[in-house]
């Protein structure tokens, strides 16, 4: 297949919604990574975004609306506190986990009787579906397993001759994936952190908000300290044992995080970088400014791509705290990068 590129005129966004339309995939910019496209009520064209990606097809996609009205195509109902984050994050990077109504296809929502929905905060984006008239659902335009992709060269190294279109637009500002809150129980409970943070969904909603028990689990402090009393693994969960079944966003080179004192970690990443170029390996490090936490968010999918690209054979990464909201949400990523590969200093 010869892909399209295409860029964010007008002229080009009408193009690639006729692609949509008629069933074909587009990747296309959004303000956190760039999404792979297709009409999410055509289950045929939802099939097609988990082969070019290869996703398991029980892993759900997000559907992506233009305007708040789009969502009585979705979910049967809006509580009070849908409303107030509606209002509050969107458009934004906020994803929403709604009941679904039975006209969203399967192959949408993974099979699931909920469905995962945001408005994006990128005028591109906005202007495709708009354009499209229909919810777009889309995953990262990423190989499945690889780091997301924030820059729209990044998307054509994956995904060129997979897909119908790309529309290249700016880099993305925020650089990690949306936050997911489930708001269909008892409690919102954030499945996966972004750069709007549990406290920022407390104070809009004037209530708890809770992390899901297996994010906590994944964290620095959950699995891996013994000593924070949370240091029960998932199933199947073995930490330091690369292709395991929570690797994700990983880079070609080895990885390893280097967590602790900050001046330990710097000290720790140099000695390791010296010994693995003395016995011939190619070493890329990561290394954040401490306090950087949206500025790590915007880089780090790119600096993996970007030593993937120079031929790196290991990646030595400094931790950021988690204590922050959004180093929560770096780490996340960083840590599933790394195949939970951690040194600690
Ligand atoms: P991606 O599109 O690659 O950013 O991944 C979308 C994320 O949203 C994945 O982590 C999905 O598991 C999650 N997701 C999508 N729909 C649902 C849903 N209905 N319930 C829970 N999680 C969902
Ligand atoms: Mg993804």
């Amino acid at each position: 297949m010869k892909t399209k590129i295409l860029n964010t005129t007008k002229n080009d966004i009408l193009q690639a919604a006729a692609i949509i339309r008629s069933g074909g995939l587009v990747a296309f910019p959004t303000e956190t990574v760039y999404g792979l496209g297709a009409d999410a009520f055509n289950s045929e064209a939802v099939g097609n975004v988990y082969k070019a990606k290869g996703r398991p097809s029980d892993n759900p996609m997000i559907v992506h609306i233009c305007r708040a009205s789009d969502l009585g195509q979705l979910t049967p109902r809006l509580s009070p506190d849908i409303v107030t984050l509606i209002e509050n994050f969107w458009p934004g990077p906020l994803t929403m986990v709604l009941k679904k109504k039975p006209e969203v296809p399967d192959r949408t929502t993974g099979g699931l009787d909920t469905v995962a929905v945001r408005m994006p905060d990128s005028r591109a984006a906005l202007d495709l579906i708009a354009a499209a008239d229909c919810p777009i659902a889309a995953p990262s335009a990423n190989i499945s397993g690889g780091p997301s992709p924030t820059r729209s060269k990044d998307v054509i190294a994956d995904m060129d001759g997979r897909i119908e279109a790309v529309i290249c637009g700016d880099d993305c500002r925020v650089g990690i994936e949306s936050t997911v809150v489930d708001m269909t129980g008892e409690m919102p409970t954030i499945l996966r952190p972004g750069i709007i943070t549990a406290e920022n969904i407390e104070a809009a909603l004037g209530k708890e908000v809770r992390y899901d028990e297996t994010l906590l689990k994944g964290s620095l402090h959950g699995v891996l300290d013994p000593s924070s009393g949370a240091a029960d693994a998932p199933e199947g969960f073995k930490p330091k044992s690369p292709g395991m079944k929570y690797k994700h966003y990983s880079p070609k080179a080895e990885m390893t995080v280097i967590e602790g004192n900050r001046d330990n970690v710097k000290k720790e990443i140099e000695r390791l970088k010296g010994l693995n170029e003395k016995l011939g390996l190619k070493v890329g490090v990561i290394l954040f400014e401490e306090k950087a936490f949206i500025e790590a968010a915007h880089d780090f999918f790119a600096r993996l791509r970007d030593l993937d690209n120079e031929g790196v054979d290991l990646i030595l990464a400094g931790a950021l705290s988690d204590t922050d909201g959004v180093g929560f949400a770096v780490m996340n990523r960083m840590l599933k990068s790394a195949g939970y590969n951690i040194a600690r200093v």
